[in-house]
């Protein structure tokens, strides 16, 4: 049988930098705007791409990453406003639930493939975690919710952990998700926390870009972990 192609994405060229720079044998072809590295990454055949920020850009790249080009199996890897008090910044969420806070999930689990939440495939999340122990850094397989907003607020994140209480929010999970799931493809987001989804957010990730570099590297890490497990 064929190898299984990995589809690997971020949302923000920091997150995939070092994914890209890890990467061999490397091709590249642009569609819909968006460039997708092919090459090989720890040992598998991978498709790289930063698909931008938000749900569209995200459920885009992953379309393209299984339809045109062949990709078997999806990772996001990025980083994500922290919504637990189980974690901090700078561990990790691994997702084994997905799903969008702003949105009529009733309604749009009404069409194929009728979810109103969207799961990691467990052999994934179960590479995903022995990635992060080996790299020792610290994890909880958990809840992501996901949404067109940066949250920046306390009112807001308030309002979203009464609404579905994640561990976790950012801007692009569950569209990967929910597109994988579309065409039964297996796939886990990795979140590297980088902020407290509160009032010093913004700051952190907007006015001193620098912070986000540290947080990317290590989703980067563990996805690269993840990949040669698979
Ligand atoms: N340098 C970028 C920073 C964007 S942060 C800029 O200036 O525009 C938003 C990105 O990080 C999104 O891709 C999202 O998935 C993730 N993210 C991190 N913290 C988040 C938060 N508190 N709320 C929503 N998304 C967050």
């Amino acid at each position: 049988m064929e190898e299984k192609i990995i589809g690997v994405m971020g949302a923000m060229p920091e997150e995939i930098r070092l994914l890209y720079e890890k990467m061999t044998d490397r091709g590249e072809e642009t569609a819909a705007g968006v460039t997708f590295y092919t090459g090989v990454l720890a040992g598998r055949r991978t498709v790289l791409c930063c698909a931008g920020m938000g749900k569209v850009n995200a459920a885009c790249g992953a379309q393209l990453l299984i339809t045109k080009f062949g990709a078997g199996a999806l990772i996001f890897s990025g980083i994500a406003g922290n919504m637990t008090d189980k974690i901090g910044v700078g561990d990790v969420v691994i997702g084994k639930t997905l799903l969008y806070h702003d949105a009529e999930r009733r309604m749009i689990a009404e069409s194929w493939p009728h979810l109103q939440e969207f799961t990691g495939d467990a052999a994934m999340i179960a590479a995903a975690e022995a990635a992060c122990a080996e790299a020792g850094v610290k994890y909880i397989v958990g809840k992501i919710a996901t949404g067109d907003d940066f949250v920046g607020d306390s009112a807001t994140k308030n309002a979203i952990a009464a609404k579905c209480a994640p561990d976790c929010v950012e801007m692009e999970g569950a569209a990967v998700a929910h597109v994988a799931a579309k065409y039964g493809a297996p796939c886990v987001v990795l979140r590297a926390m980088s902020d407290n989804a509160d009032e010093n957010a913004y700051e952190t990730l907007v006015a001193k870009p620098f912070d986000i570099s540290e947080y990317c590297t290590t989703a980067a890490k563990i996805c690269e972990g993840l990949i040669g497990r698979l």
